[in-house]
């Protein structure tokens, strides 16, 4: 396991070893933890966190859709992750943020003025569905567990809690064979992967379920949108039926984790010539020209560890 050397916890850096908590903390009991997921990538001015300020932006909206208050700044934060990067001497990294109630008792309620403990760790973490996913793509599977119902958790908050309904989404599509489970909504609508968002492409039109389909509105996904529209491709954020996916030209999966990975089939039913399609890998290779130079940075997106 590639694990961080120094792990910012509550406003100082120690050895991975003493990054502990207790066994009575609330959210190892009820899940009451909101987290980040964000990469940073080489590039030839040094090693640069992508899109640092919009995560940590998300993570405070978690919090406060929670009403968990995080005893640091944004300000604060956004450096924590620089640092996390720096300190561990790592180039590429993934960051894990996560804001969460410790030892506040078990009452579900936590008591007046509690305040989230907040860690940050940097390590190395290569594609999270295999090596051969960006280029060979993936199979996948619909499956039999729907996303969260928008009345009972925000599916728009990343918390900790929301990742049992992603466990058994993509344990159940691995226990299967497959590589990754999309889920529909519970109006039967596709809806996202256990820790993706979806673009299918049908003639020549990227379309990706809108934030209404129970879905993370992900931040590569804004960013695929974003990249897509500038290149005059049309994106139309709409609801797709589970038939749509088998009837796609091409369809991939986008996540800070996962990159952008094409899908092969669904349901064991191929898509187009079962390979890499055409605007996926244009799309590719806008959003990883990114990090090398080839896609200009427009947007200032690319944040940089080091002091440039
Ligand atoms: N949906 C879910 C459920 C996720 O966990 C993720 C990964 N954070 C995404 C979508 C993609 O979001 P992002 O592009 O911001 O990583």
């Amino acid at each position: 396991m590639n694990q961080a050397e120094q792990i910012w916890f509550n406003g100082e850096f120690m050895p991975f070893a003493d990054a502990k908590i207790h066994v009575m903390s609330h959210a190892l009991h009820y899940g009451s933890s909101v987290f980040e997921g964000i990469r940073a990538y080489h590039t030839p001015k040094g090693s640069a966190i992508f899109r640092l300020e919009e995560h940590i932006q998300r993570l405070f909206d978690s919090a406060k859709i929670y009403r968990m208050p995080i005893p640091y700044n944004q300000d604060t934060i956004n450096q924590a992750c620089r640092d996390a990067v720096y300190n561990n001497g790592l180039d590429s990294a993934y960051i894990r943020p996560l804001a969460f109630y410790g030892n506040v008792g078990l009452g579900l309620n936590v008591p007046l003025g509690s305040e989230a403990e907040v860690m940050i760790a940097a390590f190395p973490w290569n594609a999270y569905l295999g090596a051969d996913s960006i280029e060979q793509g993936v199979d996948v599977c619909i499956s039999s567990w729907n996303r969260l119902a928008a009345n009972t958790m925000p599916t728009g908050a990343k918390a900790g809690g929301n990742y049992l309904s992603s466990q058994l989404i993509s344990g159940e599509a691995k226990r299967h064979g497959y590589a990754e489970g999309i889920a529909l909504d519970i109006n039967g609508q596709i809806s996202e992967g256990a820790g993706e968002n979806l673009f299918v492409v049908k003639n020549g039109v990227l379309i990706t379920p809108p934030t209404t389909a129970a879905i993370l509105p992900g931040i590569t996904r804004d960013t695929i949108i974003t990249l897509a529209r500038d290149n005059g491709l049309e994106v139309k954020e709409e609801s797709i039926a589970r038939e749509a996916l088998y009837l796609a030209d091409e369809l991939f999966m986008t996540g800070t984790a996962a990159e952008i990975v094409p899908v092969r089939s669904v349901d064991g039913i191929e898509l187009g010539d079962g390979q890499r399609g055409p605007i996926t890998a244009q799309i590719q290779q806008l959003f990883f020209g990114l990090f090398d130079g080839s896609t200009e940075d427009k947007w200032g997106w690319l944040d940089y560890v080091a002091p440039q």
